[in-house]
């Protein structure tokens, strides 16, 4: 096989594989007190300090840090995942270490980009996508009830494991505009 192919079908597969990890470590070690770090950082910090209507926009410029995750837990997961990709490649014996690896780097971006965006409204360009609202109507109904729709980049979990909270069935979201406003005044008196 050529590389370019098995590279291609590795970063696909890796990008599916990574819904399912983002769902798993989203539930049982974000939302279950099994390992306290996570538990507190996520469950009762970020949940505690976002929740629905106009409280899931950031409410305080202190707290713009508990958005995203603390710096090391993307070289963490990434370095947790190196060595299983070079033995998968060497067990197959196919080329796909960079497309593996570059889909899990990527979906990690995604998520803390999205996440952040969905929290903190900006009148960017990407808050007025279609695809942008669908997925922040869906992390909005997480914020909602905590085990369903665990994931925030691509929903392929949630439809298999059946978490995903139909769109029909979606609370309003908040004014996004109003939102950019307030998180605005909020950053500009910081
Ligand atoms: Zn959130
Ligand atoms: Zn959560």
């Amino acid at each position: 096989m050529s590389i370019i192919i098995s590279e291609t079908i590795a970063f696909f597969c890796c990008l599916m594989y990574a819904s399912f990890f983002e769902w798993t470590l989203h539930k049982y070690l974000m939302h279950t007190p099994f390992w306290q770090y996570p538990f507190r950082a996520h469950a009762l910090v970020h949940h505690g300090l976002f929740r629905t209507g106009a409280q899931y926009f950031l409410p305080d410029a202190k707290v713009i840090r508990k958005v995203r995750f603390a710096w090391w837990n993307a070289p963490f997961i990434i370095i947790l995942h190196t060595p299983v990709i070079l033995w998968i490649q060497r067990t197959l014996a196919v080329d796909i270490f960079a497309g593996g690896l570059s889909a899990l780097i990527l979906y990690y971006f995604l998520y803390e980009y999205l996440h952040y965006c969905m929290h903190i409204p900006k009148r960017r360009w990407l808050e007025t996508t279609a695809w942008f609202r669908w997925l922040d109507s869906h992390h909005h109904m997480h914020h909602k009830r905590h085990f369903n729709n665990l994931n925030v980049v691509l929903p392929l979990a949630d439809i298999v494991f059946g978490t995903l909270i139909p769109a029909k069935d979606h609370m309003a979201l908040p004014d996004r505009e109003d939102g950019a406003t307030q998180v605005g005044l909020l950053l500009s008196e910081s």
